[in-house]
């Protein structure tokens, strides 16, 4: 399959890991949005949110303590943080393999363009 994010779980493209178990892969994003911008990925080959169904539900949990243990790991759980997924063209999902982007650092502003 011609998937970045699989070759990247793979190692057939270099990342810079921050996490992995055998269900999740984590690495830092190449072209980061904040001082800490972790993007967490299922090894599974799900193509979004929008692909997900009941058999997915434990990983998608484990996803979130993942994240939260990352957050803790980068020093920003008490400053707070932002976890979210991009969905298809309006959403603004430019890989499509799920992947959640964790962001934190610095004030994030809200309401997103
Ligand atoms: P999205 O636009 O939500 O699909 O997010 C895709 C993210 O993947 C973007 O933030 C990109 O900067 C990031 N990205 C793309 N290629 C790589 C790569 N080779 N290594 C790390 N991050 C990447």
């Amino acid at each position: 399959m011609d998937c970045i994010f699989c070759k990247i779980i793979n190692g057939d493209i270099p990342s810079t890991k921050v996490y992995e178990d055998e269900l999740v892969y984590a690495f830092r994003d190449i072209n980061p949005e904040a001082p800490v911008h972790v993007l967490i990925v299922p090894k599974l080959h799900i193509e979004s949110v929008a692909h997900i169904d009941d058999s997915h539900h434990t990983l998608i949990g484990h996803i979130h303590s993942v994240a939260k243990q990352i957050a803790e790991e980068n020093d920003i759980s008490q400053s707070g943080y932002r976890l979210l997924t991009n969905i298809g063209k309006d959403g603004g999902q430019s890989v499509f393999h799920l992947h959640y982007h964790l962001l934190g650092g610095r004030q994030l502003k809200w309401p997103p363009g």
